[in-house]
């Protein structure tokens, strides 16, 4: 191999064990019994269980692609022609959603807070109030542009209190924070392969409850991303994806289950995760850097630091220099402020933070 190894502090793709890629030293056969039943199987009822305690009610759905193919499954199948979809973004991911919802012509009104406040729920509440015509809500869990914890459970209580269908992008959270989506009455939530669950990239997932599935065949303004007839495929067919699965990809991901499960749960994820971004907090503070969110808007996945307000500070310098000494970041993707983020997700333990604020003191060369 001669590609460099360094440690991706990044929110997907991110670091994954030796264990993980290991398991994708296999070759797959996508119609035997061995990956359908055996493998693809047990990783939709792992991931419900995961979910929820009312493993019944609900089914995990795994879609091929990237997150974003899912989110966009998701609003075309759900929403109906006759449908309304309300979009709370304060981010590039909600952002996306109404780019998603625009192209597929879904009628929907767009909430946008701004990147550095958390949505209010008396506004949302506006929206419902002033139109009707509202079926749904959308609202990202994680936004991963700021690392900004959204308030998922008081907007559930208004899509219940309002009869919305309710629609969670928990890409960057799902495997990391605690949550039941019954609890919460969430009717889907999106995730991916290669975020906090720690496999590699290759395809999504949903955690849909099935009573509202059921009623969307049919609906789909795409034949790929036809989540309910990728649902009936897996369901009727043991497993079965309906076009070409991505076999490695998948044993990867049942491996990172297996581990995450040996961790101890998601509660010992969330521990781990949590301790990784306050132990990079203080030490970056120590180096003179401000994070652009409150500590009290935070999540564990991801942070975004400010940029030194230097004239001779680069990005991309500062990248290169880390990346040198093994280190892979995140540029900013906050449109007003100039900043970058550091993932604190994957694996990547407390001393690789340490290992990780002595190579950043080494690259401060705009003090040098
Ligand atoms: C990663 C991510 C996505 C999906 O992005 P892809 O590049 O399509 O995988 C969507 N929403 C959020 C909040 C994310 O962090």
């Amino acid at each position: 191999m001669n590609q460099q190894r360094y440690l991706l502090l990044t929110p997907g793709p991110l670091t994954t064990s030796p264990t993980v890629k290991a398991a994708m030293l296999v070759d797959s056969c996508t119609w035997d019994d061995d990956y359908n039943l055996g493998v693809v199987q047990a990783i939709r009822q792992q991931l419900v269980s995961l979910a929820t305690t009312a493993r019944d009610d609900y089914t995990a759905v795994l879609l091929q692609g990237s997150g974003s193919y899912a989110v966009e499954a998701v609003l075309g199948t759900v929403l109906a022609p006759q449908d309304k979809l309300l979009i709370i973004s304060n981010g590039a991911y909600g952002a996306r959603m109404a780019e998603m919802a625009g192209r597929m012509g879904i009628a929907h009104t767009l909430y946008d807070c701004g990147e550095v406040s958390r949505p209010a729920v008396e506004a949302a509440e506006q929206y419902l109030l002033a139109d009707p015509a509202i079926s749904h809500i959308a609202i990202v869990h994680c936004e991963t542009t700021t690392g900004m914890l959204n308030p998922i459970r008081e907007i559930a209580e208004l899509a219940q209190r309002y009869r919305k269908g309710y629609i969670v992008d928990a890409m960057s959270s799902f495997g990391a924070i605690p949550l039941d989506v019954a609890e919460l009455h969430i009717d889907y939530l999106i995730s991916s392969a290669n975020k906090c669950i720690q496999g590699v990239p290759g395809f999504a997932f949903v955690i849909a409850r099935r009573a509202a599935l059921a009623g969307c065949a049919g609906r789909s303004r795409s034949l790929s991303l036809d989540l309910y007839d990728q649902w009936r495929c897996m369901e009727d067919n043991h497993g079965k994806w309906r076009f070409t699965s991505p076999t490695h990809t998948v044993l990867a991901f049942a491996q990172a289950l297996r581990e995450l499960a040996d961790e101890g749960g998601i509660a010992s994820r969330h521990q781990r995760y949590c301790h990784n971004q306050q132990q990079l907090v203080a030490g970056m503070r120590q180096l003179g850097f401000t994070p652009l969110l409150e500590a009290d808007q935070h999540s564990p996945i991801i942070t975004a630091f400010r940029a030194p307000q230097h004239p001779q500070w680069r990005f991309a310098e500062f990248y290169q220099r880390l990346k040198a000494r093994g280190f892979v970041i995140y540029p900013g993707k906050v449109s007003q402020s100039d900043c970058f983020r550091i993932g604190n997700i994957g694996e990547v333990y407390p001393a690789d933070i340490a290992a990780l604020l002595s190579a950043i003191k080494q690259s401060m060369y705009w003090l040098a």
